[in-house]
Parts: C-alpha cells; structure tokens; sequence
C-alpha cells in the first residue's frame, strides 16, 4: 500500500491537483496562489511540483498531495488515497492501510491530548479545586 501511495505521488503532478481547486502562477520552481483554506489578498499558498508540496505559509495548512486533498474536501486519508488512485490509474489491493492508518490515529491521540490539556490548564487557573 505504501507502494501505490508513491506511484500515485508518481503519476501524478501535485500542480494538477491542486489547480482543480486554486488558480496558480509560476513563481521561481514553484507555484503561488491564493490559500483556499483561510482568506487572504496576498498569496502565501505555495506549491512545489518539486518537493511534491502544497503548503500554506500564512495558515500552516497543506502537505502532500494527500494531506492537500484530505484537508480541502474534509476527508479521511483513505478516502484521499481511492480518489487520487482513480485519477492516476492505480489499481489499490484491499490490503489494509497499516501505517498510514496508523499514522492518523496518531494525529488524532495528539489531537485529544492538546483538548484534554487545555481543559486542565483551564481548570487549574479558573477553579477552586484547580
Ligand atoms: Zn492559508
């Protein structure tokens, strides 16, 4: 499975898939726009066909072409991982996803963990008890 994740990174151009969603224009080797995931007048929406990267420097949004497509249509990586399949042509094997599952389980433990925190901290500062 990690196999088809590089040969879709391979087949496809992240620029591609990115312009579906945000106009582009060549600056240097990479491409600026503007970031579809917070409002702003100027671009610090950065793609580098390069590096395989579509990274917001203004929001800190963005990744792979995976994390891009996940973050922009809202879904789970293994919903981003069938639609970039599809259009790269690769045929995925129903083999489970063990390490990129893995990987977002993991991501959202840190998730809870930052929730949970920030409640004591609360806690400690606006209770008795605390
Ligand atoms: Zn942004």
């Amino acid at each position: 499975m990690i196999d088809a994740v590089a040969e879709i990174k391979a087949r496809l151009n992240i620029e591609d898939v990115v312009q579906q969603y945000v106009q582009l224009k060549k600056a240097g080797r990479s491409l600026k726009g503007l970031c579809p995931f917070h409002p702003e007048k100027s671009p610090s929406f950065i793609v580098s066909p390069e590096r395989g990267m579509a990274y917001c420097f203004g929001c800190h949004k963005g990744g792979d072409v995976f994390k891009f497509i996940q973050e922009i249509e809202g879904i789970e990586f293994v919903d981003a991982l069938k639609m970039l399949a599809e259009r790269a042509g690769v045929a995925l094997t129903e083999q489970p996803l063990r390490p990129q599952i893995a990987k977002s389980e993991k991501d959202d433990l840190y998730e809870i963990h930052e929730v949970v925190t920030k409640f004591y901290v609360e806690n400690l500062w606006t209770t008795k008890d605390g």
